[in-house]
């Protein structure tokens, strides 16, 4: 029997994927032609929910609560939708192997397929300590997030540690995300990380302060500055301590790791331009292969208000951009064609009561208002970020939905600035203007 042939293929069945599948149906497709493969065991559904509500103590996140489109207010997609749409959802299937000239693929089991245009959604994964060399961060005991086993598997050995000691490496969102989780089940939690603050690539010092004490208030150790050289076992290979570059020893029933993310390129690798750690592609996403498309984190895209090329490990950007391409290969086969991808950067977290957004870019000055007296919960203050007298940035903790759309709104706007310090005294009513 010959190859199995779709006329679209997307491989990667995570966040992006799932919105490109929603597309396809709402632009019109036929039973059949198309197909995703995912290594997952499970559906796509909203990765963020794994950090947050899959841990919380009371009523916790479960499949089919959060799969795909939820996330952005859509209904949501479990497996038998796909049924339903005459989509071909390949679980449990990992791509070994793509060959852009044949346009076929093929499985880690052997079976190979073609296509005839190819959405590569593939995303990232972590970066383990282990890769750079450092001793004992194979040991059971340590965990790493992206994928649903994982995520249960720290369920599971956080319930097994119950009020034990677990320690966090790494102060990103992921870090800072875990360590309430592990904080609000009612381990004896300690953040460490080499940086003099949290969240370094976004926050500014004044900012991370707020949420460094905000934490340390929640009864979690936070260890600024030590780097992690390794870990100590016990007999039977469980981790039991984390070593730190100050010659301080941290015991630990549990370590979580979130030190980055890298791209999955391996699939295309070689095959069409790559640029900024991912793959080139237009305003459309579509790489230098007019056939393949890549989408999500892996796309470094033109970003138009900032005349830069990006790529963007952000959901937000993960969901459009799927939709993106999928409308632009449907204009296509009418001879048509749609505007180009106008993204306006946005990445928000939430841990504990707190909940903060962000729009646009974090660079030139920082100018935080309502800061003065923020210590706890339901506390409301945000940064404007400037550059030659224009607002390039906004970040805001606890907004309502109204405050966040115009944190978008003004970061969208550019707005320029006369007075730094006006801006400070004007806080949120500055962005009730646009
Ligand atoms: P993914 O959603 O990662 O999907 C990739 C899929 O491809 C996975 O299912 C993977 O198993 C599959 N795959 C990989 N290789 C293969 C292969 N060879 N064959 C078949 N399948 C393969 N962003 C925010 O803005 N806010 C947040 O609060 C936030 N929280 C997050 C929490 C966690 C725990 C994680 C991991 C990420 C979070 N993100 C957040 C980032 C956001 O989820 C990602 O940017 C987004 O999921 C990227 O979408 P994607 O479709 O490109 O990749």
């Amino acid at each position: 029997m010959g190859e199995k042939s779709y006329k679209y293929v997307i491989v990667g069945g995570g966040v992006a994927a799932g919105y490109a599948a929603r597309e396809f149906v709402k632009q019109g497709l036929k039973a059949g032609e198309l197909a995703i493969f995912s290594a997952e065991k499970v559906a796509p559904y909203e990765r963020p929910a794994l950090s947050k509500g899959y841990f919380s103590p009371e009523g916790a996140a479960r499949l089919p609560g959060f799969h795909v489109c939820v996330g952005s207010g859509g209904d949501k997609q479990p497996p038998e939708w796909y049924t339903e749409k005459g989509i071909d959802l390949h679980l449990n299937t990992q791509v070994s192997m793509v060959d852009v000239q044949q346009k076929s693929l093929t499985s880690l089991a052997g079976v190979s397929y073609r296509f005839s245009i190819l959405i590569l959604a593939t995303g990232s994964t972590f970066t383990k300590l282990s890769e750079s060399g450092v001793p004992g961060a194979d040991a059971r005991g340590i965990y790493y997030l992206r994928v649903i086993d994982e995520a249960d598997a720290l369920v599971a050995a956080m319930k097994a540690k119950k009020d034990g000691a677990a320690v966090v490496v790494g102060g990103g969102y992921i870090g800072m995300e875990l360590a309430a989780c592990l904080c609000l089940n009612g381990l004896k939690v300690t953040m460490v990380y080499p940086k003099p603050f949290c969240m370094p690539r976004l926050f500014t010092a004044d900012l991370a302060s707020f949420y460094e004490g905000y934490y340390e208030g929640k009864g979690i150790t936070i260890l600024k500055g030590p780097k992690t050289t390794g870990f100590e076992t016990d007999a039977t290979g469980h981790v039991k301590a984390v070593k730190l570059d100050d010659g301080s020893v941290v015991p630990a029933d549990i370590v979580v790791v979130g030190v980055g993310a890298k791209p999955l390129v391996g699939l295309l690798h070689g095959q069409v331009v790559e640029d900024k750690g991912g793959f080139k592609v237009d305003g459309f996403f579509r790489t230098s292969d007019p056939h393949v498309y890549v989408v999500g984190d892996l796309a470094a895209f033109p970003l138009k208000m900032f005349c830069d090329i990006r790529r963007v490990e952000h959901v937000d950007h993960a969901r459009k951009s799927g939709i993106h391409a999928v409308q632009a290969i449907k204009a296509a086969e009418e001879w048509k064609t749609i505007p180009e991808y106008d993204y306006l950067p946005y990445f928000y977290s939430r841990a504990f009561e707190l909940s903060w957004q962000f729009y646009g870019d974090n660079v030139g000055e920082g100018i935080t208002w309502g800061r003065e007296g923020a210590c706890a919960a339901k506390s409301k203050f945000g940064t404007y970020w400037v550059k030659d007298g224009k607002i390039m940035g906004a970040f805001l903790e606890g907004g309502t939905p109204e405050e966040n759309k115009m944190m978008a709104n003004v970061a969208k706007a550019q707005p320029c600035v006369c007075s730094n310090d006006e801006l400070r005294a004007a806080g949120l009513s500055f962005a009730a203007n646009f």
